[in-house]
């Protein structure tokens, strides 16, 4: 069924608390934790806590939960202090894009310049 956790899933698992992360807020749709691999002083993925493999399949799917991890994007740089200087809000889709994790992720970025575009 649309939504449901997936056995093989990383960010399922951080979701469940099998494999352990810095969670910095959660409600009760979405987690949001900092990447193990930041490219940013605040580099904070928001997760729907439901399993959906991009963007735009949850938005599709759940409107409301789109809504919800793009309210919750914008709370995490407010309270990483990142509102103020200008935050990225990212969501890479396929592969080429570089995407490497299939569970919908926001990447919120910023406390550094961000070019424009991206490389
Ligand atoms: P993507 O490349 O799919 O857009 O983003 C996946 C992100 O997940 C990467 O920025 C990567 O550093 C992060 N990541 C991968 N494995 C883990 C992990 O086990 N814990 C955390 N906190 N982040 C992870
Ligand atoms: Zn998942």
């Amino acid at each position: 069924m649309a939504g449901e956790a997936q056995a093989d899933c990383l960010f399922c698992k951080i979701v469940s608390g099998d494999v352990p992360a810095t969670i910095v807020r959660e409600t009760a749709t979405t987690v949001a934790f900092r990447d193990i691999n930041p490219q940013a002083p605040t580099h904070v993925l928001v997760i729907p806590r439901a399993h959906y493999p991009d963007a735009a399949t949850m938005a599709a799917a759940d409107p409301g939960l789109a809504a919800d991890l793009l309210r919750e994007a914008g709370v995490v740089a407010s309270e990483d202090k990142v509102d103020g200087t200008g935050y990225r809000v990212v969501f890479n889709t396929g592969t080429g894009a570089g995407q490497t994790v299939f569970h919908t992720h926001a990447h919120v970025l910023g406390g550094r310049g961000l070019e424009w575009p991206p490389g």
